[in-house]
């Protein structure tokens, strides 16, 4: 977990070189092939910039979708190679397939100052197989590999796993560098007290973080409708509220867990008051209950005020704070204040000198709709990457860069 000694792009010599450079250009388009958000092509520009400005050739590849090992017309790179080309400056040579000929051809062809982007890699089924000769192809196009698609990063695909088997050079680009700063010092030594907050819908994507962050954290602030699961492991009634009841065991397990670590560290906090209604949609009834009063017809769908309050004077005076999920139904405007109060709070830590990050997914999509994403110290750029990271578990793409 500690990446320090993992190469970086700052760490290697790029002029001259061919650089096979892995992005996460996994953009939303709509029926028209339009990109609706070009945040992930815009995140690598400075990666890309780096290359460019000293001398070395980015011949640039990423997946887009799920087309399931064939040609799907509309998961093509190359509207995401005219954006490129727009934000970059320059001109962006397309290709129409991610490895063969073309590729050879056209990398023998370019010139210093050129910038290449492949089709979809996952156009080829040996890229979710993590295929050893389709990773070796694609190594023989570039002289250095560079990874910068950490929101990629968890799987074990050719691109980004087996791929580092063929290359003498694998480093991490800017966007994953700062990933592994900001998430490797939370998790090796982070500046203490450390709060961690987290919510979201299942408690059974979020047990693995709980568990790993008990013994990390002091504190654990727990919202979200797994907080239901929490109060019916305890025989608390919790109404029409979303609950996983195959895992019972486990909330109340680690509730136990939480009680014998009292006062040292991985103490979890659960909300007081919740906002319950009849229907979830910005139609449904809105009241405000007690934790042990919701009604046998409503569920809860975001923390109360005194939980927010509550949850607000826990995170003072910490020094690192941390949020994977969102409080409630963020969505809906009127069960989103819970998730919107708690991220104001966060920011204005960070105003205050501390430091305050996003561990991605839904949460990352709540502070950029509150307008509070630029006001945090980091926020992740991938969802399932990070979540796996905070579970304590090994990258692919984090553990086959080349050691300093
Ligand atoms: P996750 O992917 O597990 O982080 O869950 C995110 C989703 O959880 C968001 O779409 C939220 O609307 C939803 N969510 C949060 N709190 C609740 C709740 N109390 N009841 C139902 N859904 C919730």
């Amino acid at each position: 977990m500690d990446f320090k000694n993992k190469l970086t792009i700052d760490d290697i010599d790029i002029r001259g070189k061919h650089v096979f450079v892995r992005v996460d250009y996994n953009v939303p388009l709509d029926e028209n092939g339009i990109i609706q958000d070009d945040r992930r092509i815009r995140a690598t520009l400075p990666t890309l910039r780096k290359i460019i400005n000293d001398g070395g050739l980015p011949i640039i590849a990423s997946h887009l979708g799920r087309p399931k090992g064939k040609y799907v017309s509309g998961l093509s790179m190359e509207p995401v190679a005219r954006r490129l080309e727009q934000l970059l400056g320059r001109p962006v040579t397309f290709l129409p397939d991610s490895s063969g000929e073309i590729v050879l051809r056209a990398r023998k062809e370019a010139q210093t100052g050129d910038v290449i982007l492949l089709e979809n890699l996952r156009f080829h089924k040996e890229e979710e197989r993590n295929d050893p000769d389709f990773a070796k192809q694609l190594a023989g196009y570039a002289d250095l590999y560079i990874n910068d698609a950490f929101g990629a990063c968890h799987r074990a695909h050719a691109s980004i796993s087996a791929i580092q088997d063929y290359v003498e050079v694998a480093a991490a680009g800017y966007l994953l560098k700062k990933e592994m700063e900001m998430l490797g010092k939370l998790l090796v030594d982070p500046e203490k007290p450390f709060v961690a907050i987290i919510g979201g819908a299942k408690i059974s994507s979020k047990i693995g973080i709980i568990e790993h962050l008990m013994d990390k954290t002091d504190k654990i602030l727990i919202g979200g409708a797994m907080s239901y699961t929490f109060f019916k492991s305890l025989g608390i009634d919790v109404g029409d509220s979303l609950v996983e009841d195959d895992k019972l065991d486990v909330a109340r397990h680690i509730l136990e867990k939480a009680e014998a670590h009292k006062g040292i560290g991985g103490r979890i906090f659960l909300p007081i008051d919740a906002v319950v209604t009849d229907d979830i949609s910005d139609k449904g009834v809105r009241k405000v209950v007690n934790y042990e009063e919701i009604p046998h017809n409503m569920g809860g769908v975001d923390i109360g005020p005194n939980t927010i309050e509550r949850y607000k004077k826990e995170i003072k005076g910490c020094e690192t704070i941390v949020i994977n999920g969102p409080l409630g139904v963020f969505e809906i405007d009127q069960f989103s204040r819970g998730t919107r109060e708690i991220l104001t709070a966060i920011a204005n830590h960070v105003e205050n000198g501390g430091i305050g990050i996003i561990g991605g997914g839904d949460s990352a999509a709540a502070a950029r709709k509150f307008g509070l994403a630029d006001k945090m110290t980091h926020v992740s750029t991938g969802g399932g990457a990070s979540l796996k990271l905070m579970e304590g578990k090994p990258l692919p793409g984090i553990e086959a860069l080349t050691d300093k």
